[in-house]
C-alpha cells in the first residue's frame, strides 16, 4: 500500500483538465494551478510530494532551490523539452526530473507542414480576402512542393515523421543530425552546411541545448538559398530571430513559420491583447506578411494532450512506488 501522491500542477488549461482526470482516476492527489511555476506562485507547492509543470514554466536554480526547501522530490514536466530545466541544481539537490518524451511525433510533424503550406499557398490572406468579398488572386502565388528539396535539422522522432509527409508530397528530402539514427527511410543525411545549401524549405527538430543555441543564425543563414523558406516547431533558441528579421528585410529569408520564440516565456499562451507595450521584436517580424507565428500550439491535438497527461501520470506512478522513472533525465 503506498501512501498518496500529494501534486501540485501548474500551467494547467482549462482544456486539459478532462485528460488529466482520465489519466489519474483520483490515484494521485492534484492541485491544479493555471499560473506558471515561479517564486511568485511556488508556494503551492507547500506541503506536496511532487510538482508538475509545462515548457515555459520556471525551473531555475533558484526555483529548484527552493523547492527542495519545501521538501519537494520530484519534478516532471508535461512537455518533451527539457531546456527549462535546471538539471544541475536538481541533481544537487537530490531531485528526480522526468518529461514526456515522446507524445504523438506526428501532432507537431503535421503543424510543422501545416505551416509551410499556409505559408506557401498564402492560406490566410486568401481566407481574409475572401472574407471581404474580395477573391483576386494577386498576391497569392506558391510553389510547387512536388520536386522540391526539404531539409530537416534534427532527424529524431519528429524529424522523421515529417520526412514521411514531405516524401508523400514527392519531395526529395535531405536532413542532419549529429547521431544519425540507423535505418533512416526515403532521407539523404549530410553535413549541416550542406542540408542549408540545398534547402528549398528548413525545418528544425532539435532539442535547445547549449550546442543547438543559435544554431540558425547570420553565417547559416548566409549558407542557404535566396528565398528559403524556414519552419522552426522546435524551440525559439534555435533561431538568432534579429538575424533573422534581417534575413526578411534583404528577402534572403522568403516565408519563416515559427511555432516557438526565444522570448515566448510569459507571452505565449496567454492573451496580451490589451498589454500597453509589446514585444517589439516579434511585433517587427509580425509586420512580414510572409512570417507566420503560432503560439507554441504544435504538441494540441486531443490525442497528444492525453499522451502527455497518462505519461505525466505513469511518472507520478513511478515516483509513489519510490522507485527510478524511465524517462529521467540525469
Ligand atoms: P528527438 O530526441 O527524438 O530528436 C532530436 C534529434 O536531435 C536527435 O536525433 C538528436 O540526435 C538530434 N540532436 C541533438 N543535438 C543535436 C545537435 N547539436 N546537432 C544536430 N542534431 C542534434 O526529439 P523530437 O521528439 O524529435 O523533438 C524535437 C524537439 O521538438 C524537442 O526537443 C522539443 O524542443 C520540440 N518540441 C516542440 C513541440 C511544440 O509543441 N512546438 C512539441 C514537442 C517537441
Amino acid at each position: 500500500m503506498h501512501l498518496l501522491m500529494k501534486v501540485v500542477a501548474y500551467s494547467i488549461k482549462p482544456f486539459e483538465k478532462e485528460f488529466l482526470a482520465k489519466a489519474n482516476r483520483k490515484k494521485h492527489e492534484i492541485t491544479l494551478i493555471a499560473n506558471p511555476l515561479s517564486l511568485e506562485t511556488i508556494a503551492y507547492a507547500e506541503g506536496k510530494n511532487a510538482v508538475v509543470v509545462f515548457a515555459n514554466d520556471d525551473v531555475s536554480a533558484p526555483v529548484v532551490n527552493k523547492l527542495a526547501d519545501m521538501g519537494i522530490k520530484y519534478i516532471a514536466t508535461r512537455s518533451a523539452g527539457t531546456d527549462h530545466f535546471d538539471k544541475e541544481a536538481a541533481a544537487e539537490r537530490g531531485i528526480s526530473l522526468a518529461n514526456v518524451p515522446v507524445y504523438s511525433s506526428h501532432a507537431i510533424a503535421e503543424h510543422a507542414v501545416a505551416l509551410a503550406l499556409s505559408l506557401n499557398r498564402h492560406i490566410i490572406a486568401a481566407h481574409e480576402h475572401g472574407q471581404q468579398f474580395d477573391f483576386k488572386l494577386n498576391g497569392l502565388i506558391g510553389f510547387n512542393f512536388f520536386g522540391k528539396t526539404v531539409g530537416l535539422i534534427g532527424l529524431g522522432r519528429i524529424g522523421q515523421a515529417i520526412a514521411a509527409i514531405y516524401n508523400g508530397f514527392g519531395c526529395r528530402v535531405i536532413g542532419y543530425d549529429i547521431a544519425m539514427p540507423d535505418g533512416l527511410i526515403a532521407i539523404e543525411s549530410l553535413s549541416l552546411n550542406e542540408v542549408l545549401r540545398q534547402s528549398d524549405i528548413i525545418s528544425l527538430h532539435l532539442p535547445l541545448t547549449p550546442a543547438t543555441k543559435y544554431i540558425i543564425n547570420a553565417a547559416s543563414i548566409a549558407i542557404m538559398k535566396n528565398g528559403v523558406m524556414l519552419i522552426n516547431t522546435s524551440r525559439g533558441g534555435l533561431l538568432n530571430t534579429i538575424d533573422a528579421l534581417e534575413a526578411l528585410e534583404q528577402g534572403k529569408i522568403g516565408y519563416l513559420g515559427m511555432d516557438v520564440y526565444e522570448h515566448e516565456k510569459g507571452l505565449f499562451f496567454e492573451d496580451h491583447q490589451q498589454d500597453l507595450i509589446k514585444d517589439s521584436l516579434l511585433q517587427k517580424l509580425m509586420t512580414h506578411a510572409n512570417v507566420m507565428v503560432t503560439p507554441h500550439q504544435a504538441f494540441l491535438t486531443g490525442e497528444a494532450l492525453q499522451q502527455m497527461a497518462d505519461e505525466t501520470i505513469k511518472n507520478l506512478d513511478v515516483w509513489q512506488k519510490d522507485r527510478f522513472v524511465l524517462s529521467e533525465i540525469i
